[in-house]
């Protein structure tokens, strides 16, 4: 049975260890049940999957998480937060925790060792302050994946599901759709974390396509075209990838394709849909061959 997720055993644990709150870190402790079960269902966790947590902090998810699935890998950063873990996953013989930055394992490595290449279900409260480099660390590694059912910060989590012409809608937003189908599961107030953050939260799962959405022969740069237009996000189209200097062509020539894609060619990069994303990139691809 699952001991944490309640105030009184995670200040017990807190007192035993001394433990500190490294808020560099970004460590607000779950401490609600109800959460907890809400994350571990819409994760649709069983007895075949492994899954990958991503900062297991004392370990609260992570008994939730070893209570219903066949194995749990666990990367936590903190030196300080591994003695805990050892002693609250003691019960558990299928939880492997490992001391690294999640943002430096090699996760095809650890596919591979720790789960035969097969996929993952991804489930983590995340640290904020790293969540879109930890997401786009877990998409482009091309690491076997189910799905990711995560904590983050609500703005974010909206800024995933958001579509063209808003004001949240990015390059997240983009390479969410191009890797995954999002839905927000919950949304979590900050009296739910110990400490409470600043911030609202929400949990997200994003299921990943089996196959993408959009064709595209170079993914890599259909993703740097997107991040260029949206660096620059208040000028022009035209402007902010010629400014980027990635195409090799003039803003004249790439303002002639946009009007072959029935496009103006004043047209920011937020008004555009993914498929006229990895359209734009298949004809600038084209041009500069020919
Ligand atoms: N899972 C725990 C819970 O829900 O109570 C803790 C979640 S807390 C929001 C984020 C956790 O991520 C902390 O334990 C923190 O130490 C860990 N963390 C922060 N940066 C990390 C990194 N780069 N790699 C691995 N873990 C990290």
């Amino acid at each position: 049975m699952a001991t944490l997720g309640n105030p009184q055993e995670t200040i017990a644990v807190l007192k035993k260890y001394g433990f500190s709150f490294r808020k560099k870190y970004g460590q607000n402790f779950l401490i609600d049940t109800h959460v907890l079960d809400r994350i571990v269902e819409a994760a649709e966790i069983g007895p075949e999957d492994t899954v990958l947590e991503i900062g297991p902090g004392i370990g609260t998810m992570t008994q939730y998480l070893a209570e219903n699935a066949g194995q749990v890998v666990a990367v936590e950063i903190d030196d300080a937060l591994i003695p805990i873990l050892d002693d609250t996953l003691s019960a558990y013989d299928n939880v492997e925790v490992i001391h690294e930055d999640i943002l430096k394992v090699d996760l095809q490595a650890l596919a591979r060792e720790k789960n035969q290449d097969k996929p993952f279900k991804v489930v983590a409260n995340l640290p904020y302050y790293i969540t879109t480099p930890i997401l786009m660390g877990l998409f482009e590694s091309k690491v076997p994946l189910k799905s990711v059912t995560v904590m983050v910060q609500k703005e974010v989590a909206e800024r995933m599901q958001a579509g063209p012409g808003t004001k949240d809608y990015g390059a997240l937003s983009l390479a969410v759709q191009y890797y995954a189908e999002a839905g927000i599961v919950a949304h979590v107030p900050p009296h739910c974390f110990m400490p409470r953050p600043n911030v609202g939260s929400a949990v997200i799962k994003l299921t990943l396509h089996e196959i993408p959405p959009v064709v595209t022969k170079d993914e890599d740069f259909l993703f740097k075209i997107i991040r260029a237009a949206f660096n620059q996000r208040r000028k022009t189209l035209c402007n902010a990838l010629a400014n980027a200097g990635l195409t090799g062509l003039s803003k004249e020539e790439i303002g002639q394709i946009l009007q072959q894609m029935n496009l103006s060619e004043n047209i920011r990069g937020e008004a555009l849909t993914l498929a006229e994303f990895a359209d734009l990139t298949g004809r600038i691809i084209q041009q500069r061959k020919a």
